[in-house]
């Protein structure tokens, strides 16, 4: 090579490995996410996984004592100005409203919505109660629903799009034994967020959901009876269930509250930004493989 462009070359060359060094921008820098059912589980560790990318994060839960230590746990790891929390319930339409308002308050606005806060709680079709039946819909599709109109209207309001991950669950695709009530409220939730998708799109708005397999670890709802109801209904102990749950997926695995995270994480950021109306399964591939 001539002498000039050997030395231009090598210029090239120190000036790419010094990009290469710089810190990368973080990937939700200066964007606001609200985490539904934040206080713990999967909600906790997306609110984390976002918060690491430079999100300011609001976390809604009915739970005010577990959102308390979940702010302080949050506080502590990204510092006090990136995390708020409002104690509310998704079934109540003036808590939503409130909550809503308060994050165009605390840190002037709204780009995702984490629709998360959930329970389990199941019976067999002749045992499901009108209450248990109602409780299902009521926070696992009326609370999804009011969540999703009141961001939606904040998100249209702002007009800079937006971006909306519903977590649901594969029962809401396929049936699951003994949960009809469920089943049929997470149905809701994934035909919930295909609507959105479509409306929301002209408006940049998109709408994705994930639907993870039992999470059994670091998730509330497994200490509750839920585990004893999954346990009856596939007849072993409920020593046995996680060990049935790897088995019976392709891979062999248990997922964890931070795999879910992962995938959220995945549809809140531009990473999915040509992805809307999609389901993305976290389930150690469990779903398409037939098995109970
Ligand atoms: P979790 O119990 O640890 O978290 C759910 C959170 O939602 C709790 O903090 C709870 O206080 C909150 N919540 C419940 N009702 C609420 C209400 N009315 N208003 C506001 N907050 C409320 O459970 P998780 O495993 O992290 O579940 C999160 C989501 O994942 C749920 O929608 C659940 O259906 C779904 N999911 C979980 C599993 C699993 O095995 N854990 C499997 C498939 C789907």
């Amino acid at each position: 090579l001539p002498e000039q462009e050997a030395f231009d070359i090598e210029y090239w060359l120190l000036e790419e490995a010094k990009l290469q060094r710089m810190p990368k921008p973080k990937a939700m820098a200066g964007r606001i996410a609200l985490v539904t059912g934040g206080a713990g589980g999967i909600g906790l560790a997306t609110a984390k996984r976002m918060a690491k990318e430079g999100a300011n994060i609001v976390l809604l839960d009915i739970d005010a004592e577990a959102l308390t230590n979940a702010q302080s746990e949050m506080e502590a790891q990204f510092g006090k100005d990136a995390v708020s929390s409002v104690t509310m319930d998704v079934t109540r339409e003036e808590q939503v409203k409130n909550a809503i308002h308060h994050c165009a308050l605390a840190f002037g606005g709204l780009d995702t919505v984490v629709s998360n806060a959930g329970i389990a709680s199941s019976a067999p079709l002749d045992e499901t109660s009108l209450a248990l039946w109602n409780k299902n819909q009521d926070i696992l599709s009326t609370g999804y629903f009011l969540v999703a109109r009141e961001a939606f209207t904040l998100l249209k309001a702002q007009n800079i799009g937006g971006n909306m991950v519903f977590v649901a669950s594969k029962n809401g695709l396929v049936a699951s034994a003994n949960a009809s009530a469920y089943c049929v409220a997470k149905a809701a939730e994934i035909q919930l967020s295909r609507c959105i998708a479509l409306e929301g799109a002209p408006l940049g708005i998109r709408a994705n959901v994930v639907n993870p397999d039992a999470v059994l670890r670091g998730s509330k709802i497994w200490t509750g009876k839920w585990k004893e109801e999954r346990a009856s209904a596939y007849n072993m102990s409920t020593d046995d269930l996680e060990e049935h749950y790897r088995q019976r997926s392709m891979l062999k695995l248990n997922v964890f509250p931070e795999d879910i995270a992962e995938a959220i994480y995945f549809f809140a950021s531009d990473a999915s930004a040509k992805s809307t109306g999609n389901i993305l399964n976290v389930d150690a591939g469990h779903a398409p493989s037939f098995t109970r």
